[in-house]
């Protein structure tokens, strides 16, 4: 049998566990040019909860009683796709569920160790992290960078690569082990904790010369008290706005207004990393010469049992997790 997590309500501010249901159907067989794959990780992301709703997005919602889409590493069971044989890994977009067809254009083969990176340093969060630094924020060697849910998969990365980029790195992040691990652990020059008090005064003693790129994956006050802080041509790299993915109530994403574009002449940008197909390759290369030469490090934070995909995904809103969020199948 096939377990699945599907959509059973749209979510009205922060999602439920009762939003979702566990069901069992058949493993499914593959047709021509298919391919079946047991899911071994699952990915757990924060765009899952515009899927929820049918609110206009840049991607079709789930509609109530299907999967929930999700990305899934895993090893190929069988394939109806010259292309693919038994024991493959691969990643794909195949939902959370345990077995998975898939067109074999649409999955990746993936030949690196650990398997789990496809999901994240060396897949779409880490690319996420390449592209939206590098292409949209364009640091310089000696600039400051700024990057909110420093301590989540995304965050992680964008203040290591602008360590590599010369650049001094500092990371928003909610509470002091998050923020102590990222410097301690991560190379980050400075942590500052949005959830305390003093963050504005923190904030700016943490960044002496003002911010020359943030990279923004929350929006809303934190966002707000970083825009305060920017230099004459500052870069905003709009990555995600995860504080208002739940609010119902629709407040402003900028608390204050874009005045400060004009004040500074700065560029806010936004991109989906969808965009950078073409150039994956790249991303991944470079990313995966700066792992092996100890460059880069990664966290995970893995939930056991395709039965706590939902507990796992409501906890990327309360900051359960640190680093990629999985779940093991
Ligand atoms: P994370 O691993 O960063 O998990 C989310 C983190 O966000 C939590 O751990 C929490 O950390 C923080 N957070 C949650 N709620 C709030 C809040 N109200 N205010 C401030 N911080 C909050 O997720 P990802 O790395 O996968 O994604 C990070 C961002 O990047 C998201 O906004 C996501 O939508 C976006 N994204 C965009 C892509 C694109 O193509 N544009 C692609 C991939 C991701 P803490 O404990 O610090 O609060």
């Amino acid at each position: 049998m096939n377990r699945q997590v599907t959509l059973a309500a749209r979510p009205e501010g922060e999602p439920a566990e009762s939003d979702f249901a566990l069901v069992e159907s058949e493993v499914p067989e593959p047709g021509a040019g298919e391919v079946l794959v047991r899911a071994h990780y699952l990915s757990v992301d924060p765009y899952q909860r515009g899927r929820m709703s049918e609110a206009r997005s840049y991607a079709a919602p789930v509609q109530l009683g299907e999967v929930m889409t999700a990305q899934a590493v895993g090893e190929v069971v069988q394939s109806a796709d010259p292309r693919f044989s038994p024991g493959d890994t691969v990643v794909g977009q195949l939902g959370w569920q345990e077995y998975a067809v898939a067109r074999g254009s649409t999955l990746r083969k993936f030949d690196s160790q650990p398997e789990t990176a496809a999901l994240h340093v060396l897949g779409t969060t880490g690319f996420t992290a390449y592209f939206g630094l590098f292409d949209v924020g364009k640091p310089l060697p000696g600039e400051t960078v700024v990057v909110s849910a420093a301590a989540g998969a995304v965050g992680q990365i964008v203040g290591q690569l602008a360590k590599i980029a010369g650049c001094r790195a500092v990371g928003i992040a909610g509470g002091p082990e998050k923020c102590a691990e990222l410097k301690e652990r991560f190379g980050f020059d400075a942590a500052v904790d949005y959830k305390a008090d003093g963050f504005s005064a923190a904030l700016k003693e943490a960044c002496p010369d003002g911010v020359d790129v943030y990279f923004d994956n929350v929006g809303g006050g934190v966002s707000a008290a970083v825009v305060g802080r920017l230099n004459v041509g500052g870069r905003i790299a709009v990555c995600g706005q995860i504080s208002m993915y739940n609010d119902p109530t629709g407040a402003p994403p900028m608390p204050g207004g874009f005045g400060f574009l004009i004040v500074f002449r700065a560029r806010a940008e936004g991109f989906l990393v969808t965009d950078y197909l073409p150039r994956f390759p790249e991303a991944e290369r470079r990313l995966s010469r700066w792992l092996a030469d100890g460059a880069l490090r990664y966290e995970e934070t893995i939930t056991e049992g395709i039965e706590n995909a939902p507990k796992a995904f409501i906890g990327l809103f309360r900051g359960a997790n640190r680093g990629k969020a999985l779940v093991r199948v």
